[in-house]
Formats: structure tokens, sequence, C-alpha cells
């Protein structure tokens, strides 16, 4: 068996399709705003790319950047100021910050409503309890590519690897959600491959470069990567795909398969806080 390759650029297309379609529905035009702080060149590059996405989009753009000595008080005032002005429907602090400044604190001045990457202690409550809200982008993205694939969740067994809140947390929430038997695997799990081999969806979130091998996979299973890492060899992911390929049923390739599910969803969440908005009014 050689395992069929989940299309991530095809399926973002689509989402973002169709997100612009509703945003050119809204009265108003959602408005993403984007804070940068500091130079990190990988920071600048992925803030570029979500700003020339949304625009693509037809999502408004507001954009944020300050010096990488700017102090919490400083940053804080700015999302301030974004979270009250009316006409911005979406707020992304881009992370990693520079090391003097607390993400979880700064990230909680972020009003739910606005909160298009899912990432506040309400958010991810709501996720945690089932109930309608803002869901990070990277899992939701992860669950609009099985359901393209036509992959099943409910009553099928599902194993997360990793417990970032980032990304494990909220993947098993949201497959939890779609009425998956869920486990979450982490560092000091033991027997990895033993659990692996129990998925018949497995999502490896390790950041460990191929660290899910043949040998973690079920014969048939769905193997959903959603590992970057940036090698002399070009993109790699967690998954080694090639030990993989011929075990597993389905597979989702690294580049090309979680990531641009992201930022499609980033948008997708930016028009949905729109229309929440405008339903509200
Ligand atoms: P993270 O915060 O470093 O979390 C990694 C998780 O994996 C932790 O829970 C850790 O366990 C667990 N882990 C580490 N080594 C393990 C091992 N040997 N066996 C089992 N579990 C292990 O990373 P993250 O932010 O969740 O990101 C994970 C990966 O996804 C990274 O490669 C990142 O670049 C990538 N990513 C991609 C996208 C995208 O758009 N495609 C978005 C976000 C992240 P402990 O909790 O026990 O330490």
């Amino acid at each position: 068996m050689t395992a069929t390759v989940i299309d991530g650029r095809m399926v973002a297309r689509g989402v973002r399709e169709e997100t612009a379609r509703r945003a050119a529905a809204l009265t108003t035009a959602p408005v993403l705003a984007t804070v940068l702080v500091g130079d990190d060149p990988a920071s600048g590059v992925y803030v570029a790319n979500k700003r020339r996405s949304a625009a693509a989009a037809g999502i408004g753009d507001v954009h944020r950047h300050l010096p990488g000595t700017a102090s919490e008080a400083e940053v804080a005032a700015v999302l301030d100021e974004l979270a009250a002005d009316d006409r911005v429907t979406g707020i992304l602090l881009q992370l990693p910050l520079p090391g003097h400044l607390d993400p979880a604190r700064l990230v909680e001045r972020i009003p739910p409503e606005k909160d298009v990457d899912g990432l506040t202690t309400r958010s991810q409550g709501l996720l945690a309890r089932g109930e309608p809200g803002l869901r990070p982008c990277t899992p939701a993205g992860v669950i609009a590519l099985l359901d393209a694939a036509g992959i099943g969740l409910a009553g099928r067994r599902a194993v997360v690897v990793g417990r970032s809140t980032l990304v494990g947390r909220p993947m098993a929430q949201l497959l939890l959600g779609r009425d998956a038997t869920v486990t979450i695997a982490h560092s000091r799990t033991r027997d990895l491959p033993a659990l692996t081999r129990s998925a018949d969806v497995l999502v490896a979130a390790a950041g460990v470069p191929g660290i899910i091998t043949g040998a973690h996979v079920a014969p048939g299973a769905t193997v959903v990567d959603v590992g970057i890492h940036r090698t002399s060899d070009g993109l790699v992911g967690d998954v080694d795909r090639a030990g993989v390929a011929p075990v597993a049923g389905a597979i989702t390739p690294v580049p090309g398969g979680v990531g641009p599910m992201t930022i499609a969803m980033l948008l997708a969440n930016t028009v949905a806080a729109a229309q929440t908005r405008e339903a509200a009014r």
C-alpha cells in the first residue's frame, strides 16, 4: 500500500476562496490587525504572508510593528487600542515574543470575540467545554483537511503526539468534539510506537523531526504531520514520510500539508468574527 497524499495547498485554496466570498457578503469589511514585536526574520515573513493572504481575501489590514525593546506596558497599550478599535474584527499577536515579554499575559488582553488565533484562556475554555468560539488555526486546519479528505472521525481512535497550548491540546479537544476516542501522548509517554499503532488517525505535533516512523503506524491509518523543521534538505516534518507512506492509508506532506491550512483558517476565523459581530448588531 502507498498512502494517499492529502493536498493541503488545494484544500487551503478552497477555504480561502470560500472565506473571500463570505467577506464580500458582509456589510462592513473585516479587518485583521497584526502585531509584530522585534525583528525576528521568520516572524517577519510569517506576518507578511498573513497580511498578503488577508488582503487577497478582501480583509482589511492594520499592522503595528514595535521594536524588540518595547516594554510589556507598551505592547499591552497597542493591544488595548486595537481591542477598542471598532473597525478591527481580529487581532493577531505574532509569537514568539522577545524573552522579556510574557506571551500568556499579553494574549489575554485580546478580547475573545477578536481572538482569531484562539489562544486566550476564554477561547480555549469554550473549546474545552465544547461551546462555540474561535478555534486555534493549526488544529482547526487539521480538522478541515481531514474533512476534505473524507476521513471519518466519529468512533475512531485518534492519538495526538504533543500537548502544547498552540497545537496538541486544542487538537485533542477538536477531535473529541468530533466524537473520536482521543489519547494524548507527550515526552513522558511510555512505548510511543505501541500507543500510536492503536490510532486510526495519528496527529504528529511533537516538534521532533522524523519521530514518527513506519513502526509507529497501523496499516491503513491516517497520519497528519504538523511538524515543520528547516533543514539543509528543505522543510521536513515530524513524520518520516519514506518509512510511513508504505504503511499508512493517507498522509499529509511537508511542505504542502498542514502549513497552508494555518493561514487559511486565520482568514476564516477573521471573517467568522466579523460575521458574529454583524449578526449581533
Ligand atoms: P511544542 O510547544 O514544543 O510542543 C511539543 C510537544 O511535543 C510537547 O507537548 C512535548 O511533550 C511533545 N514531545 C516532545 N518530544 C516528544 C517525544 N519524543 N515523544 C512524544 N512527545 C514529545 O511545539 P508546538 O508549538 O506544539 O509545535 C509542534 C510542531 O508543530 C513544531 O514542529 C512546530 O514547528 C509545528 N507547528 C506547525 C504549524 C503549522 O502551521 N504547520 C503551526 C504550529 C506549530 P512535553 O509536553 O512532555 O514536553
